[in-house]
């Protein structure tokens, strides 16, 4: 089956043509991201393969179809970038890899913990300088503080277990309770509770018009003061002027973020010769106590292998027999994820 793939870094194109050894799609892979301009890039082509920076809007879905696109395959499990109601409309399946490794995201995000709390980012800095004071660079322990995760889906039960393990008191929030999280230990309380008394707080829900700007200045008001933000969900999820307005009135004590609202327009490429025009992300960036990563918490060599082979398993199954022959898990359907949200 002929497939185009957008917005493919050197990094993924072996492991796609790998995954694609046996298969032997028709793989035409795109630096490019797909938006309005690149869309025709895709004529004549049945699937095309998306990144979670592809902009599958409505506009878009419609070139796509009039080129004949019947399959959206993303190489991501977050869906937000799709327009799912224009690709139900156009008789667009899209598919999706909902599990590639949560351990990685999660174990990310403890990484972004211990970062901040241990100044990781600072010290590494001072020591190339010979600088070896240690004022400023005091942290605490982990052992016995609170940990409030908002979203204990596939990432966010890793992380619990994680925190479990450095002696965390877990608490959560999650509109679909888990059995597997109560049994290891966490506390569902309501999200009033996990803002008034986690020292932590980590995102792991998913970006939706219900979760959109959740964190805004109610939300870190009603936080300790000093807390630590952890994101590696969404960037929407964080109404980030509300978060500077809270890391300059030092409400929020420290902040590590993967994603960031705006960050198609900035991650995933190398600006560093350019002048950022974003002025509320080079803020942002200006804290001592923020720590950023281009959403790279996805990327370890796992997740791209169990990436690219479930792509290949979407498109192989769609090839086969349609939508039917896509495994159901992998499908993402309007009627179900629209009506939700
Ligand atoms: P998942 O679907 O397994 O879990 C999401 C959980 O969030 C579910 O338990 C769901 O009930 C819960 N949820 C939904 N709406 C909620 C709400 N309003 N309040 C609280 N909880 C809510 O997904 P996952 O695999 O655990 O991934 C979680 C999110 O992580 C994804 O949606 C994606 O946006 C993000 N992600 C980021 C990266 C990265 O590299 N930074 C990689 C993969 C996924």
């Amino acid at each position: 089956m002929r497939v185009v793939a957008y917005s493919v870094r050197k990094y993924e194109e072996s492991v796609l043509e790998e995954a694609n050894r046996e298969a032997g799609h028709d793989i035409e892979m795109l630096e490019a991201s797909l938006n309005e301009t690149t869309a025709a890039l895709a004529a004549d082509a049945p699937a095309v393969a998306l990144f979670s920076l592809d902009d599958a809007n409505a506009q878009v879905i419609r070139t796509l179809a009039e080129g004949g696109t019947r399959l959206l395959a993303l190489r991501s499990a977050g869906f937000n970038h799709v327009d799912l109601e224009a690709a139900a409309e156009a008789g667009i399946t899209v598919a999706r890899v909902p599990a590639y490794s949560p351990y990685a995201v999660a174990e990310h995000a403890v990484a972004l913990i211990l970062t901040l709390n241990r100044k990781t980012h600072r010290a590494i800095t001072r020591t190339r300088e010979q600088n070896f004071s240690l004022d400023g660079l005091m942290g605490f322990d982990l052992h016995g503080k609170t940990v409030g995760v908002i979203g204990t889906g596939k990432i966010g039960r890793v992380f619990c277990r994680i925190m479990l393990g450095f002696g965390c008191r877990v608490l959560a929030f999650d509109i679909v309770q888990s059995d597997e999280a109560k049994k290891m230990g966490v506390e569902y309380v309501n999200l009033d509770r996990v803002y008034t008394e986690s020292d932590i707080i980590s995102l792991n829900c998913p970006l939706n018009p219900k979760t959109h700007h959740l964190i805004n200045d109610d939300a870190i008001g009603k936080m300790k003061r000093g807390v630590m933000l952890i994101n590696t969900s969404r960037g929407g999820v964080i109404d980030t002027k509300a978060a500077i307005r809270g890391l300059k009135s030092r409400h929020i004590g420290s902040m590590g973020l993967d994603v960031y609202e705006e960050e198609g327009d900035i991650f995933f490429r190398d600006l560093s010769e350019q002048v950022i025009q974003d002025d509320v992300f080079a803020r942002l960036s200006t804290f001592p106590n923020v720590v950023i990563t281009a959403h790279q918490a996805f990327f370890t060599k796992e997740a791209i292998t169990n990436i690219a082979d479930t792509t290949i398993e979407n498109i192989s199954a769609f090839d086969r027999g349609g939508a039917e022959a896509i495994a159901s898990d992998n499908i993402v359907r309007a009627e179900e994820h629209v009506a939700k949200a």
